[in-house]
């Protein structure tokens, strides 16, 4: 075993990982990386295609994004936002508020920016400024949250209390405050109707009533009805993503923002995985014309190079925490690395990459080629669906497509399957039984091929699974 595999045996205890299972093998240990390409101790080369959980947008040692923070390094890597301004975190604010401008002029404008460390204290903030806006703006004395199922918004526990994946969460019942959760727009696993034919011969479907978007109206009149109205909704847009990369039908974001402000609740917009050009448009949100109250950012917004986010909001929530030092208005939080100048500068230079027509158009063409590969999974008959948004895609694994049976997670199927993958050059991570593919920005037409064909072989040699 290569030394540094052994030392991480000895010492290190991973995340969302039986160790037990971890120590049974040895590790593959990442040394460099170049594009969408990731290289270990070993020399061995893999296609990154899980874009580093989420994170990595225009592939590894980008030279832009290098060169912005070898220029940011040479003259400070960190000073506090406890007491003091730094150049790059004010550039970026501004930067950020310009693109998360309203779609349409009525919306609030998202002007005020947190900055902070990852998605779950992006989450972790909204959280507590829209408990406090509740409060301080006589909506309820005592907040609560209406979230939907299957979501995820990270594993700080205000976070994971808002969170709905009771896999998760169990063992931390007692530590977790009571949020709501209403259905999600699962439509694959639909309890009202089919609503989808995945394939010619998929059995009878019949047209979808938005009996989801009701249950979330029923959500908010009911709880109006006890006398204390929601202090917002929480949504991950266009599509949830620790759910099973779950896409929401065109037109349930709209409904469902519509009916939160109807009942004057506030919405925060996780876009912790959507952000950044993952969905197409620029903030997933946008896509449906929904300006929230909150924006939550993290993963891509470094280019997925260091541990930075942004939580955005409204002068209205800003204001309710203005006075005098003595009302102890104060918003009481933070975090040491806030506003981190290295961190800074990469987003800048991630932005710069963002918004170039080259990057643009290669989005487009790649969304295209994933697509076009993604279509010759059907065929295999432990494949039950397969969900694209952009560029990101999850292809749920089933044992019986026919009936949408679903495996045992203790099968561990989709370990298995991305097992598989990796040893066809192809590193990516299962949700349950769903295999998720998002590849960098970067990533060529053949690269996505590839990633697709691992896929294939993969599911061929676990399920011993010939073409249906
Ligand atoms: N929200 C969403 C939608 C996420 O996908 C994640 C991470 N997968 C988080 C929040 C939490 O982010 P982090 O792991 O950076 O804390």
């Amino acid at each position: 075993m290569h030394p540094l595999a052994k030392l991480d045996h000895r010492h290190l205890w991973h995340p969302f990982t039986q160790m037990r299972d971890w120590l049974k093998h040895e590790p593959i240990v990442i040394k460099s990386g170049q594009g969408a390409v990731l290289r270990d101790v070993k020399g061995r080369e893999y296609l990154d295609a899980n874009a580093s959980i989420w994170t990595n947008l225009h592939g590894h040692n980008h030279p832009k994004i290098n060169a912005a923070i070898r220029r940011q390094l040479t003259l400070i890597a960190h000073s506090s936002a406890l007491g003091f301004a730094n150049e790059p975190a004010s550039l970026l604010a501004a930067r950020l508020v310009k693109k998360a401008s309203p779609p349409s002029r009525l919306q609030p404008k998202l002007n005020k920016v947190f900055f902070s460390d990852n998605g779950s204290t992006a989450m972790e903030v909204a959280l507590k400024l829209a408990y406090e806006h509740a409060q301080r703006s006589g909506r309820s004395n005592r907040p609560r949250f209406l979230t939907i199922d299957g979501s995820y918004h990270g594993d700080t526990m205000g976070a994971a209390s808002l969170g709905q994946i009771g896999l998760f969460q169990n063992s931390f019942a007692g530590l977790r405050f009571k949020t709501d959760k209403v259905m999600a727009p699962y439509c694959y696993r639909c309890p009202f109707n089919r609503a989808k034919p995945e394939r010619a011969d998929a059995r009878e479907y019949r047209k979808c009533n938005w009996e989801c978007t009701d249950k979330v109206e029923h959500a908010f009149a009911a709880q109006k009805n006890r006398g204390n109205p929601y202090a917002a909704m929480v949504v991950e847009p266009l599509i949830q993503g620790a759910a099973g990369m779950i896409p929401q039908p065109k037109g349930w974001l709209r409904r469902v923002s519509a009916i939160a402000r109807n009942h004057g609740a506030q919405i925060i917009a996780d876009e912790v995985m959507t952000g950044f050009g993952r969905t197409g448009t620029f903030f997933a949100s946008h896509s449906e014309g929904v300006q929230p109250d909150f924006l939550c950012l993290a993963k891509g917004i470094t280019g997925g190079y260091l541990p930075m986010a942004a939580t955005l909001t409204t002068q209205a929530v800003f204001d309710s925490f203005l006075g005098e030092y003595a009302e102890f208005k104060t918003f009481f939080h933070g975090h040491s690395f806030t506003g981190n100048q290295l961190g800074a500068a990469a987003a800048l230079a991630s932005l710069d990459v963002l918004e170039s027509s080259a990057s643009i158009k290669a989005r487009r063409s790649l969304e295209q080629s994933l697509r076009t590969e993604l279509e010759s999974l059907w065929p295999l008959q432990h494949v039950g669906d397969i969900r694209q948004v952009g560029l990101i895609a999850g292809i749920e694994l089933v044992r019986n497509w026919r009936k949408r049976e679903p495996f045992d997670l203790r099968e561990r199927v989709g370990i298995r399957v991305c097992e598989a993958m990796a040893r066809r050059g192809v590193l990516t991570r299962p949700i349950g039984n769903v295999v998720v593919l998002m590849p960098p920005y970067c990533a060529s037409a053949t690269q996505v091929r590839r990633m697709v064909s691992a896929l294939r072989e993969a599911v061929s040699e676990v399920l011993s699974n010939p073409a249906a």
